[in-house]
């Protein structure tokens, strides 16, 4: 096993992944058990992780033509390791409950994997549930001697029958193999270090997602998602503006850096349930996708959906320099442009007022840059029923500088509030322009995970 460089569909010219894996004991006996990460907190144990179940009806996984879209759960095997499928069956069934547990924790949406079964197993009982998910397979084209690639892997299922297109093919290796995605003859999402965030991640692969980007920064790594460090994090795109958005299915987004052009959004996998609102999880959002990230108007025209008063005027930013341009302006990136004027305090605001519950907290992020120097304040405006101003809850002044930090402010709506406005606010007396992106409105129901209930900086 090494670090794999491999295309994950033959029409890519973009989009090289990278997949990690960890060192391989030495001895006769392969150990694939992996570690499962433990932030943005720590998992439940085994006992307490919901079992999946099958999706399907049992049937048999070889003619699965008619059947709705699903994962078929693969114990791949060669002949210079065994076939140990009797000691991990349920090993691998938890890991695939996990991989559940992880997608519908990650937000407020309930969405789940679907799961192929086979038929002649009482299903009621945990033991039969693994034996139905999990088929064993051996790989007759694998190097028993060395290290086994996705094509391989690819072939061996789909010459045995497991070859149909509403499959995708998630394949626990119990030998030296390696952990990535490929759509070869089959899809396949593979790992021989096995756990819940790196199957889960080469899984989000097979949705033609890279691994996350920084969505204002052109080639910087998001670093506390699945997507890029799945040995430390479970969580699918905190931002809901990377790949992955439950709340707006039609919203799309660069997945990669210029000149890929790909856009996905991870909710529409046909291997998993449509999303449903509202449960909770780990992070959730109130805005609209172009709330979000400002993609859906034309640079140098104004924003749809913001509004400014006071000292300044708004732009959709202009096309310039990659540090500054959200990320760049050719690949349909965009980010909001202030230019500051003195002779008033200034407001961005997204104009819509999201309903809010009194004596509940909120959390407002946003990212902000500017190429000179400045100061800006978060704001929270609390409404009522009557869209009367109740009170307002600032942040502190920040003084911007040249990189797109994120910065926040969470305060509980107080007694009568109906809805919120978000304004970035600059005191009088400046001149000059930043420039913002990324905001979220964060509902901090999340009690007893995180400090506040809401989802963490970063
Ligand atoms: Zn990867």
């Amino acid at each position: 096993m090494s670090v794999q460089l491999n295309r994950f569909m033959s029409v890519m010219v973009a989009g090289a992944l990278v997949a990690l894996t960890m060192a391989t004991p030495a001895g006769a006996v392969f150990d694939p058990i992996g570690t499962e990460p433990v932030a943005p907190y720590a998992q439940p144990v085994d006992a307490s992780v919901p079992k999946r179940g099958c999706t399907t009806t049992p049937a048999d996984p070889k003619n699965t033509v008619s059947s709705t879209p699903a994962v078929q759960v693969i114990y791949a095997w060669h002949e210079g390791n065994g076939n140990n499928y009797e000691a991990y069956v349920e090993r691998i069934a938890k890991i695939v409950d996990r991989m559940d547990w992880l997608l519908d924790e990650s937000t407020n949406y309930d969405q789940h994997i679907k799961t192929s079964c086979r038929t002649g197993y009482d299903t009621s009982t945990y033991s039969g549930y693994a034996h139905a998910l999990v088929i064993p397979e051996k790989i007759e084209l694998a190097d028993t001697t060395g290290e086994t690639g996705p094509y391989a892997i690819a072939d061996d299922l789909w010459a045995a029958g497991y070859d149909h297109d509403n499959r995708k093919y998630l394949v626990f290796e119990d030998f030296n193999g390696t952990a990535t995605a490929h759509c070869g003859s089959v899809c396949v999402a593979t790992t021989d270090d096995w756990d819940s965030a790196t199957m889960m991640h080469e899984l989000i692969h097979l949705h033609d997602v890279d691994h996350a980007k920084v969505s204002e920064v052109p080639n910087t790594f998001s670093l506390n998602d699945i997507m890029i460090s799945q040995y430390n994090d479970w969580q699918i795109d905190q931002e809901f503006n990377t790949y992955y958005d439950p709340s707006e299915t039609s919203a799309l987004f660069y997945t990669s850096s210029y000149p890929d052009t790909r856009k996905v959004n991870l909710a529409t996998l046909a291997q998993l349930t449509t999303p449903t609102c509202c449960d909770v999880g780990y992070s959730n959002d109130l805005l609209t996708a172009q709330e979000r990230t400002i993609e859906a108007t034309a640079p140098y025209s104004s924003p749809t959906g913001f509004s400014v008063s006071g000292g300044g005027w708004m732009q959709v930013t202009p096309p310039g320099s990659d540090g500054q341009v959200s990320a760049r302006y050719y690949d349909g990136r965009r980010s909001l442009t202030m230019n500051v004027q003195s002779h008033a305090e200034g407001f961005v605001s997204i104009t819509r007022k999201p309903a809010v519950t009194a004596g509940q907290r909120y959390k407002f992020f946003a990212r902000l840059t500017t190429g000179t120097s400045g100061n800006v304040k978060l704001r929270l405006s609390w409404y009522n029923g009557s869209n009367s101003l109740i009170s307002t809850s600032d942040s502190s002044l920040y003084a911007l500088t040249s990189s797109w930090q994120e910065y926040n402010v969470s305060a509980i709506a107080p007694s009568g509030t109906a809805t919120v406005q978000l304004s970035v606010v600059s005191p009088s007396g400046q001149n000059f322009s930043y420039l913002t992106d990324s905001w979220q409105l964060n509902h901090c129901n999340n009690t007893g995970n995180t400090p506040d209930g809401c989802r963490l900086s970063g």
